[in-house]
């Protein structure tokens, strides 16, 4: 028998599912027919954005569209008039200083017309918020990061650090009502912590953190997404926000891959909440508020990331799995 789930869905839903689509190597031909699939089967998700474009060498430039094409935010203006929601993936591709971001939630303005409500963190970006070794707050956690995973040769993330270039903690406070956290392998995220969103003491400009599963690209995504999991996740009652990056993997010779036509096409047929994050969180915020995590939950949230980690690490490595869409979407431009 499950525990009772910490909050129930309205119009007598069982579950309530969404997805947080990181704008990585995203471009407006390969993630329309994606789009229009979820549309199709009622589902209304987080797709996120970079305002700006970046003008010297990046890895992902050459694949990653951004709301300086015309065609492309004209796009994503469209999926939210359809009820999509469009988050911050911070201000573009790589590290940005506060000038930059301060444009860059004004560029969002002019196009979506308001500020998001909603961010997660890019890669090593310096301005990120509260990432790299500064996502824990326990010392335990932040010396096993730096020993083991931290060695990695990373500039700090100073997105939350009052005097760097990067900060902008300020302005996420103003403008933001979630900010992602940790990432895990579950896919029914009250089986990691029961208060989704939460807050921490000491965390300032952020008013609310939300953990999500993580399919970095589309064989995970299906994965993430097997049947077992769906019929797992309606029997618990439970919610699921699936990060992914709908650059990687998802088109096959121009269609959406079938497994994950399939696995969605299964999942609309339950009896779901499917709505963007923000309407997710801010239901669940009217109902519990935003409760403040700390002590053992809080200890074991942090140790359930290592865990989750150590495990997906066994299984996939980020590099292998992330540079074959690279190389993807460069010949794709230089094809043109
Ligand atoms: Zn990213």
């Amino acid at each position: 028998m499950s525990p009772r789930p910490p909050v129930s869905f309205p119009d007598g839903k069982q579950f309530a599912f969404t997805i947080f689509d990181d704008t990585d190597v995203a471009t407006l031909e390969y993630i329309r027919p994606i789009y229009e699939l979820l549309d199709q089967l009622g589902f209304r998700t987080t797709k996120s954005v970079w305002p700006l474009p970046y003008p010297g060498q990046s890895e992902y430039y050459h694949g990653s569209d951004t709301l300086a094409d015309p065609e492309y935010a004209g796009y994503v203006a469209h999926l939210q008039e359809r009820g999509f929601e469009i988050a911050f993936h911070g201000a573009r591709m790589e590290s940005s200083e506060r000038a930059e971001i301060i444009a860059a939630f004004e560029v969002y303005k002019q196009h979506l017309g308001q500020y998001p409500a909603a961010y997660a963190a890019h890669g090593y970006n310096r301005d990120n918020l509260y990432w790299g070794v500064d996502r824990f707050r326990f010392r335990v956690w932040r010396w096993l990061y730096g020993a083991v995973l931290g060695g990695r040769g990373e500039q700090p993330a100073e997105g939350h650090r009052v005097g760097s270039p990067f900060y902008w903690a300020d302005l996420a406070e103003q403008h933001l009502r979630y900010v992602r956290s940790f990432t895990y392998n579950d896919l029914n995220l009250w089986n990691v912590v029961p208060t989704v969103p939460y807050r921490t003491a000491g965390t300032p400009g952020v008013r609310a953190f939300f953990p999500s599963s993580f399919a970095d690209n589309v064989e995970e995504f299906i994965e993430l997404l097997s049947p077992t999991r769906q019929e797992q996740l309606e029997r618990e009652r439970g919610l699921a926000i699936v990060g992914t990056h709908f650059g990687k993997g998802f088109l096959r010779d121009g269609r959406v891959h079938p497994g994950v036509v399939e696995v969605l096409t299964r999942l609309s047929q339950r009896p779901g909440w499917f709505r963007p994050l923000s309407t997710l969180l801010d239901y669940i915020v009217d109902a519990q508020g935003v409760v403040l995590l700390k002590g053992y939950r809080l200890f074991r949230l942090e140790a359930l990331w290592f865990w989750h980690s150590v495990r997906r690490r066994r299984h996939h490595t980020y590099d292998q799995t992330q540079a074959p869409y690279l190389q993807r979407a460069n010949k794709q431009r230089a094809a043109r």
